[in-house]
């Protein structure tokens, strides 16, 4: 009897380990849905357009900037595709173009992609060559 009691106990106890587990990783979940919502609104509604464009990024890098590089942390010198003006950058993610010749042609500095994402019909001619 005296058994039947303990693992009847032992039974409740795994379930309610069980549900507490269950419960504790759907909280998780739902706190990463909801953070996933919330950059995916944030990437659709282009809600970081001032900072983006001050830093001239394309919405492609600006808002995948966080995932997926691996970026080491040391200044690295760079030269701009555009004007061949050598650059130091803080980290190993170098940027293609510098701010200035980003933003006077309209391109992501990061990626030299079109800023409003519109495929360009006049050839890109540069200063120097
Ligand atoms: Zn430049
Ligand atoms: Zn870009």
């Amino acid at each position: 009897m005296k058994s039947k009691k303990l693992k009847k106990k032992a039974r409740q106890t795994n379930t309610h380990v069980f549900l507490s587990m269950v419960n504790e990783k759907t909280r998780q979940s739902k706190r990463r849905l909801d953070s996933m919502r919330a950059e995916a609104l944030r990437l659709v509604e282009d809600q970081g357009v001032e900072e983006r464009i001050r830093k001239c990024m394309c919405q492609a890098c600006y808002y995948g900037a966080a995932r997926g590089y691996m970026v080491g942390h040391a200044f690295t010198r760079w030269k701009c595709v555009v004007c061949f003006a050598i650059h130091e950058h803080p980290n190993t993610r170098v940027p293609v173009l510098c701010t200035a010749c980003a933003s006077k042609h309209g391109l992501c500095s990061t990626c030299m992609a079109d800023m409003d994402m519109k495929l360009r019909t006049k050839e890109y001619k540069r200063r120097t060559l």
